[in-house]
């Protein structure tokens, strides 16, 4: 896990970004910490009959743009610290992506992989049983993240709703289509970041998708939509990874049947035809796009030196510390932020929501032209000010998005 304090990292993102874009103190007052934290203790009836307690979080960071929204992770190493700089992600990420949402995370520190699905429906209705009266659809909107799923995220509603009394679908996004789920997020984060990386390629480099290879270290939900729409526009996917390890082919990969492949062997390892590759190792391929779909902390100090892609995608959230920004600007490799490339997720979410609300149910294909439009539109955004204020993607990423804060602060204080 992190070697860093993902908190710090993104404290010292803002501080970077306030260089470049001033913003009024009361709003810089107001970044600097969460709204509100809960930590809870969530007893579980093990299926062996022991009883097991687990730690759960839930930071509620700005509620300055609309109802906090951020995914609910299930990891090991999730801890209240590395919730509370995913949230201020959050933050951020709607901001850029211009959804009325605020910024908000959940975590549990578990490993889903050791527990029975009935261990986890009730580790997850033990979860919203104890932070119920600080959700709802006006007021806080979970959404997945590493380790949680479409079914976590059903029970998350259907127990909101027992709770309550009626049917609150609009209380958690990336459920199960039956269930009031959108169609299309389960590959919206992917398909967002194919839109990012396309609308800000020409700015770039000259070459085109089929000029270009790509290493991707993940292949999670996040990871594998990537792979398949990086796939349908030409780009050769030389090397993909998951948490014990990867495989690597000069010749280029069929995402499909990568998946399959996995899918049937519960590993990537022994995909006719690759090589096997550390995650680490990954990283460091000669490639053009070398995409962090994992956790932080992937691109550190230690190994940005050894980067030799000309484009870093990050799809993970808070994949590359700040000193390694640094010396991978002085190298000459542009960083697409995460706040902007994986930001698909949360605004299909963001449409899941809507839908609910309004008890509507939108076509695959309108949700995602929908997201592209979004998508072009925000990217040209994001390059346009790092013309303006003469500066990297990150940094004007959040620079976007401060502006933004600060005029949802400016119309609350004018009352
Ligand atoms: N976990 C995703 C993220 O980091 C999406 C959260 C959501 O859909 O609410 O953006």
């Amino acid at each position: 896990m992190a070697d860093m304090d993902p908190f710090e990292q993104a404290q010292i993102q803002l501080a970077r970004a306030l260089k470049v874009q001033k913003i009024s103190d009361a709003l810089s007052a107001r970044l600097r910490k969460p709204e509100r934290e809960i930590t809870v203790a969530i007893p579980v009836t093990m299926d062996d009959g022991t009883t097991r307690v687990f730690e759960g979080y839930r930071v509620q960071y700005s509620s300055l743009r609309g109802p906090y929204k951020g995914g609910i992770r299930y990891h090991p190493d999730a801890d209240i610290n590395e919730v509370r700089a995913l949230a201020f992600w959050m933050t951020f990420k709607c901001a850029v992506a211009g959804i009325p949402m605020g910024g908000g995370k959940g975590g549990i520190t578990v490993d889903p992989k050791t527990l029975s699905a009935g261990e986890i429906e009730r580790l997850t209705r033990g979860f919203v049983q104890r932070l119920a009266p600080i959700l709802g659809p006006y007021m806080d909107v979970p959404g997945p993240d590493v380790g949680t799923n479409a079914v976590v995220l059903g029970i998350i509603a259907d127990e909101y709703s027992e709770i309550v009394g009626k049917p609150t679908p609009a209380v958690a996004t990336g459920k199960p289509i039956n269930e009031g789920g959108s169609e299309g997020r389960a590959a919206a984060t992917g398909a967002g970041g194919m839109h990012t990386l396309m609308a800000l390629l020409p700015h770039l480099t000259k070459k085109k998708p089929a000029q270009m290879t790509v290493a991707i270290q993940g292949f999670g939900n996040v990871g594998s939509f990537l792979a398949r729409n990086l796939f349908s526009e030409g780009f050769k996917i030389i090397a993909v990874s998951d948490s014990k390890g990867g495989i690597h082919s000069e010749k280029g990969l069929n995402p499909d049947a990568v998946e399959r492949y996995k899918k049937d062997n519960s590993t990537l390892k022994g995909f006719p035809g690759t090589k096997s590759i550390t995650n680490e190792k990954l990283l460091e391929l000669p490639c053009e796009i070398v995409v962090p779909a994992a956790l932080e902390n992937a691109i550190t100090k230690h190994n940005a030196k050894k980067i030799r892609a000309n484009i870093v995608l990050e799809m993970a959230n808070g994949p590359t510390s700040t000193e390694a920004d640094d010396i991978l600007f002085k190298k000459g490799i542009a960083v697409v932020p995460d706040i902007l490339a994986n930001s698909g997720g949360v605004v299909v979410s963001t449409y899941e929501w809507e839908q609910n609300l309004k008890g509507e149910h939108w076509s695959e294909k309108d949700v995602l032209d929908k997201l592209r439009k979004l998508l072009n539109r925000e990217s040209k955004n994001v390059w346009e000010r790092s013309k303006k204020l003469k500066t990297d993607l990150r940094r004007a990423a959040f620079a976007l998005a401060l502006e933004r804060l600060e005029k949802a602060l400016g119309a609350k204080t004018a009352k």
